[in-house]
């Protein structure tokens, strides 16, 4: 199985890394929706959300908590950002190893399209 983000992981896929440590790593998006794009991952494979364990839960824990950190580092904590975590392909999924988005430095519309 080949998996794009299991790729950057291992360091086969060069990407800007933006912060890591032992259980996740964040990386800009290659294509960005906002002046900042950042993707959050876990470096355990777990393909959708819908795979996720209760074991996870802290893992979880850990990407969000980190998404307010990194927000807070790249100014806009205060003015305002948003993460998202799409699950399977209505809700536009495309890469199959969970990733939060994290996306600021423009306002937000609601609802998603
Ligand atoms: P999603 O559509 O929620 O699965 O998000 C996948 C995201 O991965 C998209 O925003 C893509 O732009 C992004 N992406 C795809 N390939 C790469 C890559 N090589 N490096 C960084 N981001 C990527
Ligand atoms: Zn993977």
């Amino acid at each position: 199985m080949t998996c794009l983000f299991c790729n950057i992981i291992s360091g086969d896929v060069p990407a800007d890394i933006v912060y890591q440590d032992d259980r996740i790593i964040a990386f800009r998006d290659i294509s960005p929706k906002a002046p900042n794009h950042v993707l959050i991952i876990p470096r355990k494979h777990i393909p959708t959300l819908n795979d996720a364990q209760a074991g996870d839960a802290e893992l979880l824990g850990h990407i969000l908590l980190t998404a307010a950190t990194l927000a807070g580092q790249l100014g806009c904590k205060e003015q305002g950002y948003r993460v998202v975590m799409n699950c399977n392909a209505a809700a536009g999924q495309t890469v199959f190893h969970i990733h939060l988005h994290l996306l600021c430095g423009r306002t937000m519309h609601w609802p998603p399209g």
